[in-house]
Formats: structure tokens, sequence, C-alpha cells
């Protein structure tokens, strides 16, 4: 996942900014492994495989 693509990820709950909140591996393609977070509602979403993983809540995954 591209550092970029943070400028235009929303929170799908609240619609904020999401920011970087931890990077666990990276590569020349961005963040592979690690967890963003809402600016707004704090609710934390991971990163796998290269891929944010921003599911809505009561989609059935908390
Ligand atoms: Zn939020």
């Amino acid at each position: 996942m591209r550092r970029s693509l943070l400028e235009i990820l929303a929170c799908p709950d609240c619609r904020a900014p999401v920011e970087l909140a931890g990077v666990e591996s990276e590569d020349d393609a961005g963040v592979v492994a690690g967890n963003l977070k809402c600016t707004k509602c704090s609710r934390e979403f991971p990163i796998i495989d290269g891929i944010p993983h921003m599911l809505p809540a009561g989609s059935g995954d908390d």
C-alpha cells in the first residue's frame, strides 16, 4: 500500500481521514503490513499483504 494512498482513504464509519498507526513491514511499493487508524473515532484497520482492510463496523469482523 503506497503511503500516498493515505490521502484518499477515509474511515468507513465516520469518513474522517486515517493515519498510519504502525508499520510492521515495508518494501519499495509501500507498507506491506501494519495498521491504519481513524483520526476521529480511533478505529484501527489492518494492512495485510499491502492491502488496507477497511470494513464498516458491524460487518462481522469485530
Ligand atoms: Zn472513524
